[in-house]
């Protein structure tokens, strides 16, 4: 089985998010980076489903040169090729923030590399990414590629030999079961599976694989254009535990319906 995952480069989390002067990019110069929880686990999924499938993991990126280190690190926890679509953040300015501009360069890059080494059999994307959260990108490139698509997958086993994926998405009431006919992209969510950290001897091996560069082709499509990146005010917010430090029930009650009278809740 041949698995692509795509992931993408995000800032790592509980960082302060600062916004350059121009108001057109985050300001990265103090932010670490990471791959975003979803995609982490759609690494882990992919390598897990070759493992018992003798099968081999691509991971793709677009983004910065600096995204390389995303790929190595999913070199390090099992993925057999990574592959970098370039993108030039001065050049990409406004542009980057349209998911349907990202699709048409993830696509043209799948193709090219689908005609080179054949068909993925699966294409694993995150739910959406940590950072701007748009939800778009796996369903845009799986309409472009014209596959089958499911999001919210908490659950992915091969069947029929491989033809077919069988997908769980988790809802109020239970599961529900998808049967994809192979080629086909599913969206995971986080939590699918525990992933894996990578042993020394991963690391040493992730630095040794070879980075293929792509090209994104004519991405000038699209209709999304940003305007201006800014910092929303910070709100404060306090948590006041009733009656704490009375330790007696009565003394909580009655705060609690001062409160509901408060609030106006009560007839
Ligand atoms: C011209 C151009 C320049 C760009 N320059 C940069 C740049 O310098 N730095 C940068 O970080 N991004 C760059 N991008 C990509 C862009 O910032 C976002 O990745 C894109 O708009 C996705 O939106 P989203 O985060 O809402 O994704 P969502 O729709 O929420 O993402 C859903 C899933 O799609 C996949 N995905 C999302 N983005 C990518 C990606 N970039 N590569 C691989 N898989 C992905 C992930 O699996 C993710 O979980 C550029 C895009 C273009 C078209």
């Amino acid at each position: 089985v041949r698995i692509l995952v795509c992931v993408k480069r995000v800032p790592a989390p509980g960082a302060r998010i600062n916004v350059t002067d121009d108001g057109q990019a985050v300001e990265t110069a103090h932010l670490g980076f990471t791959t975003s929880p979803h995609e982490e686990c759609a690494v882990e999924e992919a390598v897990q489903l070759a493992e018992s499938n003798e099968g081999t993991v691509t991971v793709l990126t677009l983004g910065p040169a600096e995204a390389e280190e995303q790929l190595r690190y999913a070199a390090s926890v099992g993925a057999n090729e990574i592959v970098l679509i370039p993108t030039d953040p001065a050049a990409g300015g406004s542009l980057a923030w349209d998911p349907q501009r990202t699709a048409v360069a993830l696509i043209e890059a799948i193709r090219g590399l689908e005609r080179e080494h054949g068909s993925y059999d699966l294409i694993l994307f995150g739910n959406e990414s940590a950072d701007s959260g748009g939800f778009q990108v796996g369903i845009r490139v799986a309409c472009g590629l014209g596959r089958p698509v499911v999001n919210g997958i908490k659950d992915v086993a091969l069947a029929d030999e491989g033809a077919t994926v069988v997908a769980r998405r988790a809802v109020d009431a239970g599961f529900e079961v998808y049967r994809l006919p192979t080629p086909c992209v599913l969206g995971v969510k986080e939590g699918i599976n525990l992933p894996r950290y990578p042993t020394m001897k991963g690391r040493l091996a992730s630095k040794k694989v070879e980075l293929i560069k792509a090209e994104p082709g004519d991405v000038s499509g699209g209709g999304q254009r940003s305007i201006r990146l800014h910092r929303p005010e910070e709100t404060v917010s306090t948590t006041e535990i009733l009656g704490e430090g009375s330790g007696d029930v009565e003394t909580a009650a009655a705060k609690v319906v001062d409160l509901l009278e408060e609030l106006g809740v009560l007839p």
